[in-house]
């Protein structure tokens, strides 16, 4: 249920409201917009106690929500979410570039690919260090000396970082050398490591399971925004279809449609998404061009020598093709309604 305050309600009229909310048992959220504020009332049948609330003084109208995500939804905030990763908004007016190696594999590598993304305009550099891996046999990662070359190469070019953490008991060290923390498809019904992420307070880059639905990922999201972190960057990695001519079927509805369910920033992972570096740009374009407000792509120096991933990753031309090409799709788009 979400209480709208009305125009005109005074900050201790919001503050009553949630002191109320609290004393029935339930827990407000509240969010002060530049209109008006509105509160969020999360637990159990909140509904059902609107009556509680219909009397006091600067309340509008109360609304149930009708989804069964709430803290992520629209209903609750209206206007969209920006999330600040150290400095760098996303879902702001400006697409986003994450991008960087599938896996840190070592210094040179890690630098090389950070010094260029980041020349070529990039933001963000990825790059796993705690890899979940299909095959136990495959390369793991280098564990926290990858998360401290992340750390290094940040210091070096000013990218922030973000990285995979696979484990609630790793969420506190992975925290400690990045600005974002990723969940990977593979984790994103660990609830455990949700609430993790939730509680570490860093902004969260949330896949979408590669077999879950829209509401599945949604839900996801809401474990970590009811820790009251409110840094959640959806990403849209692409669903296992019954198509097996792509790695996975980039499912590209979801932005648009997340867009409207939610007032979280939603990005895409091409890469993973296709499995293949030649359909990575044109789907990057795509993606923009369906709403999404970042992307995250893999690059490597070397793709034939990469240790993970070198199918789908870009080599340095074709990262700047693909960055071209996003200039050219903005400037034709510019001043155009999305
Ligand atoms: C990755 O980003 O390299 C990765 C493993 O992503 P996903 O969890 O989407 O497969
Ligand atoms: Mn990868």
């Amino acid at each position: 249920m979400i209480i709208v305050m009305s125009r005109q309600a005074a900050p201790a009229q919001v503050e009553a409201v949630a002191a109320r909310v609290r004393e029935v048992g339930l827990r407000p959220e509240v969010s002060v917009g530049e209109d008006r504020s509105v509160i969020g009332v999360i637990g159990g049948n909140a509904y059902a106690y609107r009556e509680v609330f219909a009397h006091l003084p600067g309340i509008q109208e109360i609304v149930q929500i009708t989804k069964p995500f709430k803290l992520a939804s629209r209903e609750l905030q209206p206007r969209d979410t920006v999330v600040d990763v150290g400095g760098v908004p996303i879902g702001g007016d400006r697409v986003v570039m994450m991008a960087g190696p599938c896996s840190v594999e070592n210094r040179e590598m890690l630098l090389e690919t950070a010094r260029y993304v980041a020349g070529q305009g990039a933001r963000i550099l990825r790059g796993g260090a705690f890899k979940p891996r299909t095959s136990p046999y495959s390369f793991q990662g280098l564990g926290e000396a990858g998360l401290r070359l992340l750390a290094e190469a940040r210091e070096e070019t000013g990218l922030r970082v973000v990285s995979e953490v696979v484990t609630p008991s790793d969420v506190e060290l992975v925290a400690s050398y990045v600005d974002m923390l990723q969940v990977g498809t593979r984790n994103m019904q660990n609830y455990a490591l949700l609430q993790e992420v939730g509680r570490s307070g860093r902004p969260v880059l949330l896949k979408r399971g590669m077999s879950s639905t829209v509401e599945e990922w949604l839900l996801a999201a809401e474990y970590i925004l009811s820790q009251g972190n409110r840094g959640v960057v959806l990403c849209e990695r692409g669903i296992r279809t019954f198509e097996n001519s792509t790695r996975f079927t980039l499912d590209l509805n979801s932005v648009p449609l997340v867009r409207e369910l939610s007032h979280l920033p939603v990005v895409v992972d091409p890469s993973q998404g296709t499995g293949r570096w030649s359909l990575v740009r044109p789907m990057s374009l795509a993606a923009v061009a369906a709403g999404a407000q970042g992307l995250i792509v893999e690059v490597h120096p070397r793709p034939a020598e990469a240790l993970s991933d070198g199918a789908q990753s870009l080599d340095f031309d074709e990262f700047s093709r693909l960055m071209r090409g996003l200039q050219r799709l903005e400037e034709a788009t510019a001043g155009q309604p999305a």
